[in-house]
């Protein structure tokens, strides 16, 4: 999972962000969408966003070192794993969504995983307790009762 850009901690959603859905997702997907490292951005204007259905799921950081480059993310707490970004579908076949391969398919329980081991030293986990680890406890239970 080391090559994956999955928020954790505090996280500023900058434009453009996602527009859509804003009722909070009944079920927990079996899959989410996360970014991958060949992420390039696209010099700023984001092919994939558009695609995303639901509201403030996928948002731009930018690149603070290197303006005006940046990157997309994924709200896991967000994302319904609907597929619709990602250019991979069934059997090998192309679908529309990100054009540089750059947005995975991950288990959500996988995911959920990787935030709470990133969720850092002592103090850092106190101070992001409700974003870091919330979540990933909030995923094991659905998935727990799902099976
Ligand atoms: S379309 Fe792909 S490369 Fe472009 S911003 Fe989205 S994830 Fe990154
Ligand atoms: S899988 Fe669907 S909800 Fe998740 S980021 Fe992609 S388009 Fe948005």
């Amino acid at each position: 999972m080391a090559d994956y850009y999955i928020p954790v901690g505090e996280v500023v959603k900058s434009e453009p962000k996602s527009i859509g859905i804003e009722t909070p997702r009944k079920k927990r997907p079996k899959e989410l969408a996360v970014i991958t490292e060949c992420c390039t951005g696209c010099s700023g204007s984001p092919a994939c966003v558009p695609y995303c259905p639901v509201a403030d799921c996928m948002y731009w950081v930018p690149d603070e070192d290197h303006p005006p480059f940046g990157r997309i993310e994924v709200d896991p707490v967000l994302c319904i794993g609907c597929k619709k970004c990602t250019s991979k579908g069934p059997d090998g076949s192309f679908l529309d969504g990100c054009p540089w391969d750059a947005i995975e398919m991950v288990p959500t329980v996988e995911a959920a995983e990787y935030v709470a081991s990133k969720g850092g030293p002592p103090e850092y986990l106190r101070e992001n307790w409700e974003r870091v680890v919330e979540p990933a406890i909030r995923m094991s239970q659905l998935a727990a009762q799902q099976g």
